[in-house]
């Protein structure tokens, strides 16, 4: 690889990255490659591939440096030194892209690049991210397309933005939308739900999907469970994250009242219930009361040091990264 000379002047921007994690697609990515250069040239807009391989044990990876070898204007690879996760190879491939307009896809030819220029057309019609839905999804039914079905409906409802397919790959951002934006776990799927907090016009289109060829998924009905459980920490972070005592200091509260009241009854049941109704009292240890209270009590305490502790994070985030607790639009004043 020749090493860039401080003379040369600095390579132009794309104006389109597409970003492809890939994982062991040996038999998908030079085909892929293919269809890809066809859309992409006709477009007439400058453009990068952006193929991330995520520790590949299949030679995938001497694929794609062939690839990169034959097309080395428009290709950039990069190789993650073990198995990283879909995720993180996305984050990769978006640290290193250039482009003004995003667009991640499936490296197992699923996604279909003859799609691309629908998606950059509808973000020209004013949108800042255009996600795609599989609406004839070719996958497995009782696997994947049930799990799927029920953890979408769950995500629109949770999130209030109302697509259809949080779980394509394949949509178009406008660079700004991404910026600062951090991926965890499965969280790719829900950048739409992050863009639209932060203000940005979501649109959905419809896309094609093609059954897979070559190579096989790398997923099964676990995923589910993980895209859910990322869908509370969401949740906790769209409400409580700059407030976390709120939620965690109401959680410890109750319980403390709860423990007070399980304290109240342990009494009453010794010492007043006999006189007041005739029948024989309880002695402490008859009832779980006494347990309950402790338990509460102990819970409550834990849960208020807990968001105490919480928000000391929070802050530490805040201020660590010079975020601001507020989303600034645009300032218009004189010139003092
Ligand atoms: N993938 C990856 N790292 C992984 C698992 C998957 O980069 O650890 C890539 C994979 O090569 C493919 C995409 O992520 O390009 C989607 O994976 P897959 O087709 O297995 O998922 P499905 O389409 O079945 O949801
Ligand atoms: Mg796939």
């Amino acid at each position: 690889m020749p090493t860039p000379n401080e003379a040369d002047p600095p390579a132009p921007m794309p104006h389109l990255s597409i970003l492809i994690p890939v994982y062991n697609e040996a038999g998908n990515v030079v085909e892929l490659h293919r269809e890809l250069d066809v859309v992409l040239r006709g477009l007439g807009q400058s453009y990068e591939m952006i193929f991330v391989d995520d520790g590949s044990t299949d030679g995938t990876a001497a694929l794609l440096s062939a690839i990169q070898d034959s097309d080395p204007d428009h290709v950039r690879v990069a190789f993650l030194r073990r198995n990283c996760g879909q995720t993180a190879a996305l984050s990769a491939a978006l640290d290193l892209s250039r482009g003004s307009i995003l667009i991640p896809m499936d490296g197992d030819r699923q996604n279909d690049p003859a799609d691309i220029p629908r998606l950059i057309a509808k973000l020209d019609e004013g949108f800042d991210v255009v996600s795609g839905w599989r609406k004839r999804r070719q996958d497995r039914l009782i696997t994947r397309k049930v799990p799927s079905w029920l953890a979408n409906r769950l995500v629109a409802r949770i999130s209030g933005v109302t697509l259809n397919d949080f779980g394509c790959t394949m949509k178009a951002y406008r660079r700004r939308v991404l910026e600062g934006v951090r991926l965890y776990g499965e969280m790719h799927r829900f950048i739409p739900i992050f863009a639209h907090w932060q203000g940005a016009k979501v649109a959905e289109l419809e896309v094609n999907h093609r059954a897979r060829t070559a190579g096989k998924t790398k997923y099964g009905l676990g995923r589910t469970f993980n895209v859910v459980l990322d869908l509370i920490l969401i949740r906790f972070f769209q409400r409580y994250a700059q407030r976390p005592i709120h939620l965690f200091g109401r959680i410890g509260l109750w319980s403390i009242l709860l423990s007070f009241l399980s304290f109240a009854g342990m009494l009453y049941f010794k010492f007043l219930h006999g006189p007041l109704t005739g029948d024989r009292h309880k002695d402490f240890v008859e009832t779980p009361l006494p347990l309950l209270a402790i338990m509460f009590f102990l819970g409550g305490v834990q849960s208020i040091l807990m968001g105490v502790l919480a928000e000391m994070i929070m802050r530490t985030y805040y201020e660590s990264q010079s975020k601001t607790t507020y989303l600034l639009g645009e300032v218009r004043q004189g010139p003092h």
